[in-house]
């Protein structure tokens, strides 16, 4: 497949080229095209344009019946996406199968049916001449969106913004992460095939610092929406605050776990054992700070080294994988240098810390072990900044009050864990945690509706269900004097 970005229904090369490594092997997979600046102006134009083209006027029934052909095209080709994806990324095709994928589609039929079904609001006014005014809001796109996304959950997380923005009506220019741009490469031929009129649907593929700092310097964007880390999103506001556009930052995370010796502990290690490993950590959502209540503390610790030593790493299409490689090089030597550092700061390793032994023909690949430390205090850097792999650090509590403080104490503020059997506790604590998702007794549970984002430094505004329809909107106030 020619990996090229996608501007007004086609494909287009460009001189420069640069290669996609595999993550599992570290061979080549295949050359992409960078796209040049004028190329990113391109995109921008052609967005433009069928903003105020065919997209703009359709009516919203036509719209949703087209995303909804978006939906079964990408299901249509499930097993591509699934391989595109794996391939891209090294994780296992039985994560990938039952997330990646299905959610990439879910994301364009669940926003077609949340537009569809959207109530705006009405007001009737009294007036001093006693006739009254009725005011109500009517919904426009917002415009030409930036659209920009991290490696480790390519297609779900991208077409989490792409579903909304184009089922209220904006059109998108979609800046993939340089390390997975398989599927957002295949999105543009599902979208012709499901006749998305050109240019509502644009990629720009290349470095972040480069094709999208220049997307996001852009003037002809009217919002910008972001996933990555805490330091691009710092970067992307400030390129915002230029024309004073619209920006929807969801950053990185710090989140910690609290399990109460209250708790089914079989059900807290299974949460948790997901919750540290699965996508050889590299979850936004994922735990890297578990807080135990002192009396189940070294039975949980035992328990949780158990469940690590079962991960077994291989190719993604092997069934018994069960462990991918990390995304890339530069990725493996940051995560392996927190390993260093939490030595550094005295932890005791309970199980991993380094590299495992692969295969000759698995060697190349980016693999590192599932790591649990106990003994770090609070303020180590390996427990204030995000490690984004599969490992944890595991501390003992014990009061409520002391759990819920050091939980909190984190520049970060995505989600959190908290496991009890105690319903009173479970609210309780559950609503103190200062973060923008705040699970009880699960992980990972998702219900599209609900808003999602960050506090703290994880983020600005939140996306999901009408959340996602307030930041892809513009609402205009209709007031007539009756
Ligand atoms: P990153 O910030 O390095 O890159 C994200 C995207 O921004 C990539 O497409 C990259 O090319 C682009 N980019 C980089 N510099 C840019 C610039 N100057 N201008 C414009 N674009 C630029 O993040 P990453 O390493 O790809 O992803 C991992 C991070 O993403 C972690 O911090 C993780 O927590 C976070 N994340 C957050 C969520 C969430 O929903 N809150 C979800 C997934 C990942």
């Amino acid at each position: 497949m020619k990996i090229s970005s996608f501007i007004n229904g086609v494909y287009v090369d460009s001189k420069e080229q640069r290669n996609i490594k595999s993550p599992v092997t570290g061979e080549l997979i295949t050359p992409y095209s960078v796209a040049t600046d004028a190329q990113v102006n391109e995109a921008v134009e052609a967005a433009r344009a069928a903003l105020n083209g065919p997209w703009g006027s359709m009516g919203i029934q036509e719209r949703v019946d087209i995303l909804y052909k978006v939906a079964d095209g990408i299901s249509a080709r499930f097993d591509e996406f699934l391989e595109a994806e794996c391939l891209d990324t090294g994780k296992p095709y039985s994560l990938a199968r039952h997330i990646d994928i299905p959610r990439g589609a879910a994301n364009f039929r669940i926003f077609a049916d949340t537009i569809k079904n959207v109530a705006d609001e009405a007001f009737h006014m009294p007036t001093p001449d006693g006739t009254g005014a009725l005011n109500y809001t009517v919904r426009k796109p917002k415009g030409v969106i930036g659209v920009i996304g991290p490696w480790n959950l390519p297609l779900l997380l991208m077409t989490w913004k792409i579903g909304p923005a184009l089922a209220c009506g904006n059109t998108v220019i979609v800046k993939p992460s340089e390390e997975t741009q398989l599927t957002m490469t295949m999105l543009g031929e599902v979208m012709n095939e499901a006749g998305v009129p050109p240019g509502v649907f644009n990629t720009v593929l290349g470095p972040g610092s480069r094709v999208g700092d220049k997307l996001i310097s852009h003037p002809g964007l009217d919002a910008i929406t972001f996933t990555g880390s805490t330091a691009t999103g710092e970067r992307v506001a400030e390129a915002a605050s230029v024309g004073l556009r619209d920006a929807s930052l969801e950053l990185g995370g710090k989140n910690a776990a609290i399990v109460f010796a209250d708790a089914d502990i079989d059900k807290a290690i299974e949460g948790t054992v997901r919750s540290v490993f699965v996508n050889c950590g590299q979850v936004c959502l994922g735990t890297e700070r578990v807080y135990v209540e002192r009396p189940i503390f070294d039975e949980f610790v035992a328990r949780l080294k158990a469940e690590a030593e079962k991960y077994k790493f291989g190719r993604p299409e092997d069934p018994e994988t069960t462990m991918g490689p990390l995304i890339s090089a530069t990725h493996r030597d940051k995560v392996l240098s927190y390993y260093e550092k939490a030595v550094e700061a005295g932890a005791t390793v309970v199980i991993g810390g380094g590299v495992p032994d692969m295969p000759a023909e698995l060697a190349g690949g980016n693999w590192v072990e599932p790591t649990i430390w106990t003994g770090m205090a609070e303020d180590a850097i390996p427990m204030r900044e995000e490690i984004f792999g599969p490992c944890c650090h595991i501390t003992p509590f014990d009061t409520e009050e002391e759990a819920v403080r050091m939980a909190n104490d984190s520049p970060y503020g995505l989600a959190s864990a908290i496991w009890t059997e105690n319903a009173s506790r479970a609210h309780r604590v559950g609503a103190q945690m200062e973060v923008g998702i705040s699970w009880v007794n699960s992980w990972f549970l998702r219900d599209l509706r609900t808003p999602f984002g960050g506090a703290k430094q994880s983020g600005i505004g939140r996306e999901g269900g009408h959340y996602s329809l307030e930041f892809y909107t513009e609402l205009t106030n209709v007031c007539i004097k009756l």
